[in-house]
């Protein structure tokens, strides 16, 4: 039989009317057979999520101050799921335990891993499902990528494809065999693992949006979810700031072709977006564009110098410039005899001024400054290249918005057309480019 694995994420989770849902999910489909669960997220916008608490119990610990009241909420949160779905209370002595560790003082990575593996238990025992520790399978090496025959290993752990199984997300191990975390949100990753070691056809993300959105909804008053984006979109969307789907969890499943599907587990009947590895022949025909991402947060230094396209190696040194100072480059948009380069605010820090005098001094250039406080938007969709006039729609929208344009950028690939605008623009631009491509 086929078999779907089913991630579900903090708010899934969150308490024992979210996981009646979850069960319902699981029970509709009989492919349903391996559930990866995070830890309890928020109830309410003001809520805690455990791994934050987990987090905060095991800094407060270290530093002698009592956790009683942080453990407290985390125990609380237990107790009561435990309460509301009728299971044993033998967990709730094993987290009392826990306490107790965490006030000794305990691995950090150990001590935020607790949330999914008692999550973990406890859908486990509330579907009738085994539970599975990844601990004992998947190995994280130092740089946070996964030691490949970690498939393999997780692959025999959920063999039984008549069985069903609930694997915590967002741990491992180390190569010591400690536990090992992945970064923030990672237990999206823990799911694309588990789809691919366990040969699944699907890789459901269920999640409290209804999927990956047109555009960000803190600019745009509720965009269109996109029903179906390709790999290499929602890498350009992720890279630009479009957040739901950790970036890191497509890769194990990009590789092995497994499609993702988001979902919302508030309205499961809703199709959500699908990830797929080629867009279908519908969907290229019937969409000019998959999304509009963006950030603010980039600076960009310019430079003029008469007659530079005659100097051989003038742009090679200019790049060196940041390679030495190990500050990757966004963009490189280039005339005859000036050049430009885009950073992202975050790599080049303090290092402005710096960089400037190197310039200065290294490559001589008639006229050279920099801008701050630049954003850059992308108008993403694979669909692009065989369109005609999809840049002019881009222009013109900004154009009639107002939207001084500094910087355009289209890659090779043709996957995306990128602008650089004022950071004061940067939301109007959005706006307008979502209202030229939707109508709405
Ligand atoms: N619980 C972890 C976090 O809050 C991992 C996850 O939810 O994916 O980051």
């Amino acid at each position: 039989m086929e078999r779907i694995v089913a991630k579900f994420g903090g708010s899934s989770v969150a308490d024992g009317r979210q996981l009646a849902k979850v069960r319902a999910i699981v029970e509709a489909d009989q492919r349903r057979q391996i559930v990866v669960v995070s830890a309890p997220g928020k109830r309410q916008p003001d809520d805690a999520k455990i791994t934050d608490l987990l987090y905060l119990c095991h800094d407060m610990a270290a530093l002698g101050t009592d956790i009683s009241h942080p453990f407290r909420l985390i125990r609380d949160r237990f107790a009561a799921i435990i309460g509301e779905l009728g299971l044993g209370s033998g967990l709730l002595d094993e987290i009392d335990r826990f306490g107790d560790l965490l006030r000794r003082g305990c691995h950090r990575d150990h001590a935020a891993s607790r949330g999914e593996y008692f999550a973990a238990r406890l859908v486990a025992e509330f579907l009738g499902a085994r539970f599975v520790d990844p601990a004992e399978s998947l190995t994280i090496a130092p740089d946070g990528t996964i030691d490949p025959e970690s498939y393999q290993v997780l692959g025999r752990q959920l063999a039984d494809r008549q069985g069903r199984y609930v694997l915590a997300g967002f741990y491992g191990r180390d190569r010591e065999g400690r536990v090992k975390t992945f970064s923030r949100g990672g237990s999206d990753i823990s799911g694309a693992i588990a789809a691919r070691a366990a040969g699944a056809t699907l890789y459901e993300n269920w999640t409290d949006t209804p999927g990956i959105l047109m555009a960000d909804p803190r600019v745009v008053a509720s965009p269109q979810p996109i029903a179906e984006i390709s790999f290499r979109e929602i890498r350009e969307m992720a890279y630009m700031g479009a957040s739901v789907f950790h970036d890191e969890a497509i890769l194990p499943v990009r590789e092995a072709g497994i499609p993702i599907r988001i979902k919302n587990t508030n309205q499961p009947e809703e199709p959500g977006t699908l990830i797929t590895p080629a867009l279908s022949a519908a969907t290229i025909a019937s969409t000019e564009i998959a999304g509009i991402a963006g950030r603010e947060g980039f600076s960009m230094i310019c430079l003029e110098k008469t007659l530079m396209n005659r100097e051989v190696g003038y742009v090679h040194r200019l790049l060196g410039i940041f390679s030495e100072q190990g500050i990757s480059v966004e963009h490189c948009p280039s005339s005859i005899d000036s050049v430009s380069v885009v950073v992202d605010n975050s790599a080049l820090g303090e290092r402005g001024e710096s960089i400037l005098e190197q310039i200065r001094r290294r490559l001589n250039p008639d006229s050279l400054r920099i801008t701050r406080d630049l954003a850059l938007v992308a108008v993403v969709g694979e669909g692009m290249v065989e369109t005609v006039g999809i840049a002019g729609k881009i222009f013109s929208a900004l154009g009639r918005a107002g939207v001084n344009i500094r910087i355009i950028n289209q890659g090779a690939s043709e996957i995306n057309v990128i602008v650089g605008v004022a950071a004061a623009d940067y939301q109007r631009a959005v706006r307008a480019l979502y209202a030229a491509f939707t109508g709405r």
